[in-house]
């Protein structure tokens, strides 16, 4: 069993909520709490493996337009990065946020912070109104090197499972690396299993 924390954070309105409401429970309710921030829990089965699924969805109330994200850096193993592309203050407001995550997580492994950043831009359904542009949200997210989509958590249920399921298998990846750096228990044993039998296994 894996235990998997996501961050999702974002400007005010941008859909934070209304996202991890739509993966959790495929339904978008239009209204959502906004007064309290709390962590949603969900059992999943990805790839053959059991995940326990933390989902942090914060207080959306003006004054947690601040960045310190002391917490939410040392708790997350993943971040979704949410703008509304309707907004343009939501965009800046993100760009901040993924500067932030990047600075603090200098040093650590290239390769895992790279895969642990989603950028969604949020409210494709209203692209009429759009202040953010496709290729903007691109760039921003190759500069960071994190990973970009946009989709609409009212209308696009499947790129909304999609985006998850990335967030999920990137991070148990590198959980997979880590476990393979470290000498494992396991691994001995097939190890004397194949001395006792004198053959080796073709690794597939
Ligand atoms: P949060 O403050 O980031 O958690 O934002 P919410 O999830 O509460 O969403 C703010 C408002 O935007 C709500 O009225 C939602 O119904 C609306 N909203 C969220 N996602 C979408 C979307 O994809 N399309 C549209 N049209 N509205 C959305
Ligand atoms: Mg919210």
């Amino acid at each position: 069993m894996s235990e998997v924390k996501v961050a999702v954070l974002g400007g005010s309105g941008a859909g934070k909520s209304a996202l991890a409401v739509r993966f959790l429970t495929r339904r978008f309710i239009g209204e959502y709490a906004s007064g309290a921030e709390c962590i949603y829990t969900k059992h999943l089965c990805l790839d053959g493996r059991q995940i326990h699924l933390e989902i942090y969805d914060p207080c959306s109330q003006p004054q947690q337009g601040k960045l310190s994200l002391a917490d939410e850096l040392h708790w997350a193993d993943a971040f979704i990065i949410v703008y509304d592309i309707s907004d343009r203050a939501s965009f800046a407001f993100a760009k901040a946020l993924l500067y932030r995550i990047r600075e603090s997580h200098i040093g650590v492994c290239k390769k895992m912070v790279e895969s642990s950043i989603f950028l969604v831009g949020n409210k494709q359904d209203l692209c009429h109104m759009r202040e953010v542009g496709w290729d903007e949200g691109q760039k921003l997210a190759i500069d960071n090197k994190c990973q970009f989509c946009e989709l609409s958590a009212a209308e696009h249920y499947q790129e909304v499972v999609a985006m998850f399921t990335k967030v999920l298998r990137n991070i148990t990846a590198n959980a997979k690396v880590k476990e393979k750096r470290r000498p494992s228990g396991s691994k001995s044993m097939a190890k004397l299993i194949n001395n006792v039998f004198g053959k080796r296994r073709k690794s597939v």
